[in-house]
Parts: C-alpha cells; sequence; structure tokens
C-alpha cells in the first residue's frame, strides 16, 4: 500500500498557481498517464454539488488509482463550491450552460475552461458522472421505476456520431451495461441504456455537457447512478462503470482498494487528511471532532497544506478554518500562532518498548504505550497529557489514559497530537494512535486557503452522510 501511495505524491494539481492566502475556489484537472501509450478517457465530477457518488468516484480515480497503459484525465470537483454548499448549483445549474452562456455569468470561466479540456485533441471519450433520483426504466413501472427517473443509466443524447472512433454512442453504451449488470447488489439495481434524443428537440438537454461535446464531434456519455443509495454504493457504481469504460478503451490500471461497498467507503474516508507545511503539521480527521484547538499554524504566513484528497477544501471563516471533504463538513481548525523551527525533521520514539524514527508529518501505531526519547534543546508537548507541570513530556512512559479524551483529534478518542518545539518555535507534529488500524498518508500537491461566504454555508451535520433521501420526489436527473 505504501509504496503505492507514494507513486501518487506526484498528482498535479492544475490550479497549482502561485499560493495566496485567499482565492475563489476552483475546479482541478488531474492527468494521470501510463507508462505505456493508449487512448485518453476524460472524466467529470461534480458538475452538480448535491450528487455525492459521482465527485467521491472521480476522486479516487485521483487518490487511488495507477493508470499503466493510456490517460485518465479526471475533472473531480467541477462544482466545488456547490460541493461545499451541499447545492445543485450556487449559480444555478451549471450543466444548463454549454449552449449559451452569458459575459457576467460567475461560471463563464468555468465554462470555457473546461469546455476547452472537453475539446482537447488528446481526449477520446468524455463521461460526466451524475446521481440521478430513482430507477431509470424504459417502460413504466411505478413512480420509482420509470422512464421519467435517471438513476442506473448510461445515458446517450443520440446512437450515434459521425466521428472515426467511438461515434457508435448505443452500442457502446449498450455494451457497458451489460458488463456493469454482473456486479449489482440486487437486481432492482440493473443498469440500461436512456437514449435521451436530445437533438431532436430537447431544448432542456441541449445545453448539457455532453450535448456540446458530442456537436463537437466528441463522443460523451452521461452516467447516472440511484440517488436511493448511499454514497459509498453510488461510488461502487460509478467505479463499475468506469472500470468497463476503461476495459473498453484499453486502458490498464491498478485500484488500491477492494471494489466492495465496504472498501470503497473506506477508500472515501481515507480522503479526509491534510498535512501543513511539507509535512510538519498532519492531520487524519477521518473521524475528527468538530472542533480542533491550537493548531500550530505558522506566524505570518500563507496557509499552505496538502489535501489528502481534491476534494478537501479549507476555507477561512473568522478566527478559524474549516475543513470541507466533499460535501462533509469535517472540522473547524482553531489556530495558534508560531514562529517554526527547521532545525529537526524528526524525532525518536520508543513504541510498544521499540525505538524508531519518525517523521514530522506521520503517524505512529501504539498498542500499549509511548515515549519520545530526549533531544537536548527541544520540548515535547502531548496534547491532553494529564501530568501538570510538567514542561516537557519527552522521557515519559505514556498510555492512552495518561491523556485527557477530549484532546483526542478523533471522536474515538483514540488519535493524540505530540508536538516538539524549540524554545517558543514550533519544530513539528507527529500523530499517535491507539488503535491496530494503520493508515498512511495519501497527499496532492499543495493547495492554498479558500474564502467563501461562510455565514451561508449553514450549519448541517458534521461528518453525516445526509445524501440518502428516502422520499426522492424530485425528477430531477442529469
Ligand atoms: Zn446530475
Amino acid at each position: 500500500m505504501k509504496k503505492f501511495f507514494t507513486i501518487l505524491l506526484g498528482c498535479l494539481f492544475f490550479s497549482a498557481g502561485p499560493a495566496f492566502a485567499h482565492r475563489p475556489i476552483d475546479f482541478s484537472l488531474h492527468k494521470l498517464a501510463g507508462d505505456r501509450q493508449g487512448n485518453t478517457l476524460l472524466v467529470i465530477g461534480g458538475i452538480q454539488g448535491d450528487e455525492p457518488g459521482g465527485f467521491n468516484a472521480a476522486s479516487l480515480l485521483v487518490t487511488h488509482y495507477r493508470i499503466k497503459k493510456g490517460n485518465v484525465w479526471v475533472v473531480p470537483n467541477l462544482n466545488f463550491i456547490s460541493i461545499i454548499k451541499r447545492s445543485r448549483g450556487v449559480y444555478g445549474d451549471l450543466n444548463r450552460k454549454f449552449a449559451t452562456i452569458g459575459n457576467n455569468d460567475p461560471e463563464f470561466n468555468t465554462i470555457s475552461r473546461i469546455k476547452a479540456i472537453l475539446l482537447d485533441d488528446q481526449v477520446d471519450l468524455v463521461l460526466n458522472l451524475h446521481d440521478g433520483s430513482g430507477f431509470y426504466r424504459p417502460t413504466y413501472v411505478d413512480r420509482t421505476h420509470s422512464p421519467r427517473r435517471w438513476g442506473q443509466s448510461i445515458i446517450i443524447d443520440q446512437r450515434h456520431i459521425s466521428v472515426s472512433r467511438f461515434g457508435n454512442l448505443g452500442e457502446i453504451a449498450s455494451q457497458i451495461v451489460a458488463e456493469v449488470n454482473h456486479y449489482l447488489f440486487a437486481e432492482e439495481h440493473a443498469y440500461h441504456v436512456k437514449n435521451t434524443r436530445t437533438g431532436e428537440g430537447d431544448t432542456e438537454m441541449e445545453r448539457t455537457l455532453t450535448y456540446y461535446a458530442i456537436r463537437n464531434r466528441k463522443p460523451a456519455f452521461g452516467v447516472e447512478v440511484s440517488k436511493s443509495f448511499p454514497t459509498h454504493k453510488r461510488a461502487y457504481y460509478h467505479l463499475q462503470v468506469l472500470e468497463a469504460y476503461m476495459d473498453l478503451l484499453g486502458i490498464e490500471y491498478e485500484r488500491a482498494f477492494n471494489l466492495s461497498a465496504r472498501g470503497v467507503r473506506g477508500a472515501i474516508d481515507s480522503g479526509a487528511k491534510l498535512a501543513f507545511y511539507d509535512n510538519k503539521i498532519f492531520l487524519d480527521m477521518t473521524n475528527a471532532r468538530k472542533r480542533l484547538g491550537y493548531i500550530p499554524l505558522k506566524k505570518a504566513a500563507k496557509v499552505v497544506f496538502r489535501p489528502g484528497s481534491p476534494l478537501v477544501a479549507l476555507v477561512e471563516s473568522g478566527q478559524s478554518y474549516r475543513v470541507f471533504h466533499g460535501n462533509r463538513r469535517v472540522t473547524r481548525l482553531v489556530p495558534q500562532y508560531f514562529e517554526y523551527d527547521s532545525s529537526i525533521e524528526a524525532i525518536t520514539i520508543e513504541v510498544d518498548g521499540d525505538q524508531r524514527k519518525v517523521d514530522f508529518g506521520n503517524m505512529v501505531e501504539v498498542a500499549q504505550s509511548f515515549l519520545v526519547v530526549p533531544q537536548k534543546g527541544y520540548r515535547v508537548n502531548v496534547i491532553g497529557f494529564k501530568k501538570p507541570g510538567t514542561g516537557n513530556e519527552s522521557g515519559i512512559t505514556i498510555h492512552k489514559d495518561d491523556i485527557t479524551k477530549r484532546f483526542s483529534v478523533d471522536k474515538g478518542g483514540r488519535l493524540y497530537r505530540v508536538e516538539v518545539y524549540r524554545e517558543k518555535k514550533f519544530s513539528g507534529m507527529v500523530l499517535v494512535s491507539f488503535s491496530d488500524k494503520r493508515e498512511d498518508l495519501i497527499a496532492s500537491d499543495s493547495s492554498t486557503v479558500s474564502l467563501l461566504n461562510v455565514s451561508d454555508l449553514g450549519n448541517g451535520p458534521l461528518e453525516e452522510d445526509s445524501s440518502v433521501n428516502l422520499e426522492d420526489n424530485s425528477y430531477l436527473g442529469r
């Protein structure tokens, strides 16, 4: 696993320009390239912000797949601000702006940029991922299973476009459906091909991304999973579809998790990580408390971090920072500002009696106890350590019970911060995890803090999967 993730450190963030403290939140393009030449698949997630199956699946391609042959280009977060705000579209429906868009539309630049990517000569085939209502059926079964629903379908605008390769959209969609239907949790989940016959006068669908693509001779499909499922099951089905398309295009890949409901859930959760300032601070926020205090950020400097997934955003909010992972509100970081010391990059820790060197930004697994080996000139602060009056907590054997639980990073009371200082300067942090589970940092390139109008972010539950909508009465799709 670890080796695999190390490879992923090379992921490119399209928007990684000069670092600012404040910038609008924007989508990223990730070009995953195999060692061997082949076709290029473009995958788009998050065109509508309230469809987490699509954007989580797309994001997993970036963090948990390695392409061996051919290319996969991924935009996992096209409508990033709407993802964070859990809205279909903060500025209206982005997937209705591909035919015409006003110069003053706040999404004008987004549309221009994504159109250029869609029409890039290298792109052979385009997939736009959606979560749609109910279950599409070619003939009416009941309200939830009907031609008006969208879930579990591969959408084409027409059966054929005249291009030299992959123009037989109808046949391709049928092949994908046949393949994916081998991997259903239940018969009800069966996929079908939905042909919107857009060119025959569907003025709504004429304005979509895929229709723009096919009018420009680029093979494109809509992919719809049912909103009846929780997020990880939606992402499971999307990944089955994505892998079927990769197979069809001859794209070879490796995946770092089992393609099962459980495997996908774990892979999604593992993205809730942040590393600050070249790993001096690393926070695993998979099950983080609502608020983490006294985070030692760098005084008078831009906050620069590496996210565990392209869906992680850090948003300035008054004196603190809110962390988002897709449409989950993960935690709030309350900083305390320090000057930084860069004289050391690691500490020595005795873990259950075994001594080892641990680089800052890493997490160590502890079964019983740990002890930070004293180093002259450096002071250790184990956040929440109970014994008062100890200026320096190195050289002390510490058990889980010696730490006050409410200071843990996670809600479960397993994960604790060990911070190192040199006089008044902060040197670095490691995490200690009292458990039998070990996870490695997955990080992409550096990113910067975003500034949103946080007043309208609402106050939804933290971490909850609020996406399952059993009373799904909308026919919104695509
Ligand atoms: Zn959609």
